[in-house]
């Protein structure tokens, strides 16, 4: 079983870096602004294609009703957060709207060695840490129809406060004047369209 933390038995956190440094090509980006819809995309393309690992993130944010720690995200404290950057057992890391967010390494690793293709569902400043470290990694933008739409699908998940709708909307703008830095920007307008392509992106 992978778990979040390495322990002694477990090989050096470089060693990881290393082993899905050999296997880039088999990590996909999924960046886009909070609401755009990523992670309803990513439950659709995971009821097609069972074989690919969508990573699990540690975050200091607090779970939002529908979520499950361990299946959503790992929800640990800014405490335990700030151990895994001192102990490098973040592939990598970043503050959203208050919060910090990290893929760790261990599963990462785990899940390339064995060949499966492994998407990385984050912000702008994660995303930009893979793309130094692993060039060959794909990296997919997805954007929604306009700003319009993406507020309305903020406000229909129903989960965050105001001040957070406010924070989530501001920082949108940077990602979206972003979205050119990535290989491809797919629209999630129709969601069975953006499906087809990010299902044609992913396996090309
Ligand atoms: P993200 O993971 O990017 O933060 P979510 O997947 O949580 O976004 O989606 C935010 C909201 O937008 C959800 O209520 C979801 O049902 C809705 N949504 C996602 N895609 C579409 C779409 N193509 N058209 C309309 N609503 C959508
Ligand atoms: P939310 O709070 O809406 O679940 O996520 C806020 C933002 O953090 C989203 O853009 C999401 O993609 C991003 N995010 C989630 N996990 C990670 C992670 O491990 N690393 C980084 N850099 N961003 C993440």
């Amino acid at each position: 079983m992978v778990t979040l933390s390495t322990s002694p038995e477990q090989p050096t956190l470089d060693v990881f870096a290393e082993q899905i440094d050999r296997r880039s090509g088999r990590l996909i980006v999924l960046a886009g602004p909070s609401g755009v819809g990523k992670g309803t995309l990513l439950k659709h393309l995971l009821q097609r294609h069972p074989d690919i690992k969508v990573s699990v993130s540690a975050t200091t944010r607090r779970p939002r009703l529908s979520e499950v720690d361990g299946q959503h995200y790992y929800f640990i404290s800014r405490d335990r957060f700030n151990k895994m950057i001192s102990r490098g057992e973040l592939l990598e890391w970043a503050e959203f709207a208050g919060n910090c967010y990290g893929t760790p390494k261990a599963p990462i690793a785990a899940a390339v060695a064995q060949g499966q293709r492994v998407i990385l569902e984050i912000e702008l400043v994660g995303a930009r840490q893979i793309r130094k470290n692993f060039p060959d990694a794909k990296q997919i933008f997805l954007c929604p129809p306009n700003v319009a739409a993406l507020e309305a699908r903020i406000r229909s998940r129903g989960q965050d406060s105001e001040a957070a709708i406010a924070r989530r909307l501001a920082r949108a703008k940077t990602e979206l004047a972003a979205a050119h830095e990535f290989d491809q920007q797919i629209v999630n307008d129709s969601l069975e369209t953006a499906l087809a392509e990010l299902d044609a992106a992913i396996l090309s």
